[in-house]
């Protein structure tokens, strides 16, 4: 059904913009909570007296549910750069260990309810949102889940993750009328369990149990939380993310969910989770012969074609890895500690100093995080402002969401590296002599819900970034409320992840504080496009363009770019001595230092004779700091 009617409109009267897809199972969903409430079961809805329906508009069938896995983020990006296994693979693994543990848990509570995914109403991002019947079984199973959960997270993460759930009984009134409240209240309760985590665990005084002899601990170099067993390199968690998981996942079809706790007898891919299930990485073929009757849900990835009896999640598996029949030899692999030959084998994920060797000119890394404006309040007031609040059209907008961040933004990688990169290889401005055999020469480490985090070469970053949004812009049909806010960061390959992510996150924090739907990339804030009186990403690259050609071709010295950015600073700087000194001091510079006489010309109109020159200055560290990395070498 998802395959066929998720772009048919449910009803074409009004607003034609709920899928008939995701209308059938909301409806299909808040029947059974009906059909299993104890005062509307015995209900012939169909003819139901009015007065009878009005006495029963205040009783409470519906429970709104929601669990969110918290810490994710820290969680992910914590990961340590040590000598086992290649970060590049565990730091995929990790964070799809995270996806799939959300998955699992929302498909494990729906299947010991004996419901099914109608009542998932999203599942993404770290968290999910439910409607369930609201029953005495149900709320006993909500509680178990919970502390079942929670033993997991304490016994393999040490209370770095931690799951919460709250829940909010609803009247089919509500339903219809209140939903916006309803759902600010469920974040409200949510917010509340905060400071109760790990409570089961406390009051049974089982969070302090360690079987383990003192003498023989020895910390995991790579969450550097868990205990390593003797002989081990990592402990068991790490180990899954990465050799099961992170080396597997790239040629992964899809995944199995199960319910199964049995103990697993040959060596599986995939996670045990111990008493919430399995999930078990599959290749498509394999989906079918490992299907048992414990299983939830069997799951392709990314592939609507593919097979019509699975389910189809999409999962944004995107990192460059050798596509190519043959193994091939690369120079930079050799950096890393693990890969002395340098030889990277078929379906082999490459190391951050390859990618980083892909740039054009110096070879970095680019790091872009990027997320959706004020998606709390388009949910919660957007929809709700017209009055068109509905279960059927927030899960619309959830999966579309999905679709574009976990879906489409493998397209845009691959296409990007096919279409951009790929030439820029042929025209020798970037050397590579395996550029066939690279899908994506993009490393997307996260994107679920609304945001993203991708590694790639630095010059191929911010090119890759205004291209998402373009995307994003036409998915939302240019609605001036959907926009994008993003950072980026240029780094060396080896630089600790933690800071990574810590500084593209600053950077991403500057660009909301500067009014969101921005791009903040060396230590500048940018609109996308320009405005009257502001330059606009796009712009800049043009200019980043032509500029990088003119010192190729021996026109204008690098040197005059840093010179450029040296007098940027004065002119920005408060120095009320200095404040105007600049401007005869760049036209001294331009004229002196550029001999083309059309060029200095061209140079001095654009820095100096137009009407947005001013505007340029404050943000010429963008074109410039460019221009003057590509032709480094
Ligand atoms: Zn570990």
């Amino acid at each position: 059904m998802y395959r066929y009617a998720w772009c048919v409109p449910s009803a074409s009267n009004v607003y034609p913009d709920i899928s008939l897809f995701d209308h059938s199972r909301v409806t299909a969903a808040l029947a059974v909570c009906l059909y299993e409430h104890p005062k509307w079961a015995r209900e012939r809805l169909p003819g139901i007296s009015p007065e009878r329906l009005r006495q029963l508009e205040d009783t409470e069938p519906f429970l709104l549910v929601k669990g969110e896995i918290s810490g994710i983020q820290s969680y992910i990006y914590r990961i340590v750069r040590t000598g086992t296994g290649g970060i590049a693979k565990r730091l995929r693994g990790r964070s799809f260990y995270l996806q799939m543990f959300n998955h699992q848990v929302a498909r494990l509570l729906l299947h010991r309810l004996g419901l099914t995914l109608a009542h998932l109403i999203y599942c993404g991002g770290g968290s999910f949102l439910m409607v369930l019947p609201n029953t005495e079984p149900v709320r006993d199973q909500l509680q178990q889940l919970v502390e079942e959960v929670e033993d997991y997270l304490w016994a393999h993460h040490l209370g770095e993750l931690k799951f919460r759930l709250a829940d909010k009984p609803l009247s089919p009134k509500a339903v219809f009328l209140g939903l916006s409240e309803a759902l600010q209240d469920l974040e409200l309760r949510l917010t509340q369990v905060r400071y109760r985590h790990f409570k089961a665990l406390f009051r049974e005084n089982r969070a302090v149990e360690r079987e383990k002899p003192w003498e023989s601990i020895r910390p995991c170099p790579s969450c550097r939380i868990q205990v390593v067993e003797s002989g081990a390199e990592l402990c068991e968690t790490c180990e899954t993310q990465q050799q099961r998981i992170g080396a597997r996942l790239p040629r992964t079809g899809g995944a199995i969910f199960s319910a199964d706790t049995l103990p697993t007898g040959p060596p599986e891919i995939g996670v045990d989770w111990k008493k919430l299930g399995k999930t078990r990485l599959a290749d498509v073929e394999a989906l079918y012969a490992a299907y048992g009757p414990e299983t939830m849900e069997s799951v392709t990835f990314n592939r609507p074609d593919r097979i019509p009896k699975t389910s189809l999640l999409f999962v944004a598996n995107v990192v460059p890895k050798n596509e190519s029949s043959r193994e091939i030899t690369v120079p930079t692999e050799r950096d890393d500690e693990e890969n002395p030959e340098g030889i990277v084998q078929r379906h082999q994920t490459f190391s951050f100093s390859t990618i980083a060797a892909w740039s054009e000119g110096d070879a970095r890394l680019g790091i872009l995080r990027m997320d959706a404006d004020r998606m709390g309040a388009i949910i919660a007031q957007g929809l709700d402002h017209h009055g068109l609040m509905s279960f059927s059209r927030m899960a619309t907008l959830s999966r579309q969401l999905q679709v574009f961040f976990e879906g489409w933004l493998r397209n845009i990688c691959e296409d990007y590296t096919v279409q951009e990169w790929r030439p820029k290889v042929r025209e020798e401005r970037i050397l590579c002599d395996y550029a066939d055999a690279i899908q994506s020469i993009f490393y997307v480490v996260y994107s679920g819900g609304d945001d993203l985090f991708i590694i790639g070469p630095w010059s191929e970053i911010l090119p890759l970034a205004l291209r998402i949004r373009d995307d994003y812009r036409r998915f939302t049909c240019e609605n001036p409320d959907m926009t994008l806010s993003a950072g980026v960061i240029v780094c060396k390959p080896k630089f600790p992840i933690p800071a990574m992510a810590r500084l593209s996150g600053e950077a991403e924090d500057r660009s909301k504080v500067r009014g969101r739907n921005r791009i903040t990339a060396f230590g500048t804030t940018v609109p996308w496009e320009s405005t009257d009186g502001e330059w606009g990403l796009r712009e800049l690259l043009g200019l980043a363009e032509q500029w990088t050609r003119w010192i190729r071709d021996d026109k204008v010295p690098r040197r005059f770019f840093h010179e450029l950015l040296r007098l940027q600073a004065q002119a920005v700087s408060d120095d009320a001595v200095v404040r105007g000194m600049w401007i005869p001091r760049l036209i001294y510079r331009i004229h002196r230092n550029i001999p083309d006489e059309a060029i200095a010309a061209e140079l001095h109109h654009i820095l100096l004779g137009r009407p947005n020159s001013l505007a340029l200055l404050r943000v010429v560290r963008v074109p410039a700091s460019i221009a003057l990395l590509k032709t480094r070498s």
